[in-house]
């Protein structure tokens, strides 16, 4: 049995598409949405037809089959009419999002098409009455189908019922057997057959293409919001990937190839402000020899240390702090020459106080940086490894000069003591 609803089910479902229970919500929701908009736009249909419709009435010569019923034509067109207006004017309400509850919508987009399929069937009985025409039936069953997106239940129950009625209407009018002969014998009935079954499938077809779109465009927005979350999870990775390639793995600072991109920026940028830069070059004391006694692992977390406390020492927004390779460090950072000597001296009196044992205690029981400074401004005339060279030639004299020590050049004093001794 259950097997048997199964296969019924997906039978059924090649021409009733279901909705999966998880999305019917939201698709009652959107179904009754393009509901309200089809409903305005009949709303406006009816407004413009049934004053065309009046205009013709009240022009047309009285005579003929319905002439007799043209006060009750217009009666009814007016009443139409006002429908119509009335209706737009909620489903206006209902689309501006002055209507919200969905029950309420509902209610006026069902009672819009029965109360319009109700007047053209009034209509259709008077025509039937009057000449057997079926044009206000065949208007009835074909905006039933096409303006609304209702069910195929509904809608095919609908037509059947106007159908009926108008089996009925006629029966009534004419007698059941007229009415049969004229559904069996002539082409007015085979048509309108046909067009009944054909409408019928056209709901059922604009039925399924709304859940067609649906299902796609719920895939649609289902594949958008994984690819939002890629898009977000490969930003934050590029990000992680962008500092891991700026930073030296063991002491956290940045590398040389993060210090060359910088350095360039702050060259560049103190050129066009005619600022002076500070360049300066860390080098440990006796390395090596720290690294013979406690071993390369203890040794490299005395360079952790020593970076983390360089980086204590030049924590402005614009300070590069930067391992040059081995047990070097490269500082970068805005000051004038005073407070160039002092911020130096104090980052290099930071490192003593951190009061690492040392292997070799001559200068200092505890392990000691030397450091070279450049001050300068810099300028077009040199290329901006100038500062490096004379920081490098500034820490050669440090190192020489008994090593714990900072010595600081200033690039235009050594540029005039150059020309002087040049002349
Ligand atoms: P000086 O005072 O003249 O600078 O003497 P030094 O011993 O520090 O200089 P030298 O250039 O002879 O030795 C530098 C040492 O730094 C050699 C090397 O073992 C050590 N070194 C360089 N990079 C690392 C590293 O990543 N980890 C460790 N543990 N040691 C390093
Ligand atoms: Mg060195
Ligand atoms: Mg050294």
């Amino acid at each position: 049995m259950k097997n048997g609803d199964n296969s019924a089910g997906r039978v059924l479902g090649r021409f009733f598409r279901p909705v999966p229970p998880g999305l019917r919500a939201q698709f009652k929701a959107q179904r009754i949405k393009t509901n309200v908009n089809r409903m305005f736009a009949l709303s406006i249909y009816i407004i413009v037809i049934q004053i065309v419709l009046n205009i013709i009435n009240i022009l047309r010569p009285s005579e003929g089959g319905d002439a007799g019923n043209i006060g009750m034509y217009v009666t009814l067109s007016l009443v139409t009419l006002s429908v119509g207006v009335v209706y737009m004017l909620l489903l206006l309400q209902a689309k501006k999002g002055r209507i919200q509850s969905e029950g309420a919508k509902r209610f006026l987009i069902n009672s819009l098409l029965y109360i319009y399929i109700g007047i053209q069937m009034v209509f259709c009985t008077l025509n039937v009455i009057a000449t057997g025409g079926v044009n206000s039936y065949i208007i009835a069953i074909l905006i039933l189908c096409m303006f609304p997106v209702i069910r195929p239940v509904q809608s095919i129950t609908s037509t059947l019922v106007c159908f009926a009625y108008l089996l009925v209407a006629m029966y009534v009018t004419r007698g059941i057997s007229s009415a049969w002969d004229s559904i069996m014998l002539t082409d007015t009935w085979t048509n309108l057959i046909i067009i009944t079954g054909i409408t019928m499938c056209i709901s059922v077809f604009i039925y399924n293409i709304y859940v067609d779109n649906f299902m796609r465009s719920m895939e649609l927005e289902k594949s958008n919001a994984e690819l939002v979350g890629a898009n977000e999870k490969l930003a934050e990775a590029n990000e992680k990937l962008e500092i891991a390639a700026n930073t030296d793995q063991m002491t956290g600072v940045l590398n040389r190839r993060a210090f060359s991109r910088d350095y360039e920026e702050i060259w560049n940028s103190s050129l066009l402000k005619k600022a002076r830069i500070a360049t300066a070059i860390f080098d440990i004391d006796f390395f090596k020899a720290y690294n013979d006694k406690f071993g390369h692992l203890e040794g490299d977390k005395c360079l952790q240390m020593i970076a983390g406390s360089l980086r204590d020492s030049f924590r402005r927004q614009y300070d590069i702090v930067s391992r040059f390779g081995g047990e070097e460090f490269l500082v970068v950072f805005d000051a004038s020459e005073q407070d160039a000597y002092a911020l130096v001296n104090n980052a290099r009196q930071h490192v003593e106080d951190l009061h690492i044992p040392h292997a070799k205690k001559t200068v200092s029981p505890y392990v000691t940086v030397s450091a070279g400074v450049c001050v300068m401004v810099p300028s077009e005339a040199v290329d901006n490894d100038i500062a490096l060279r004379m920081a490098d030639d500034a820490l050669y004299e440090s190192k020489r000069g008994g090593r714990n020590k900072i010595t600081m050049k200033i690039y235009e004093k050594e540029a005039e003591k150059e020309e002087k001794s040049g002349s």
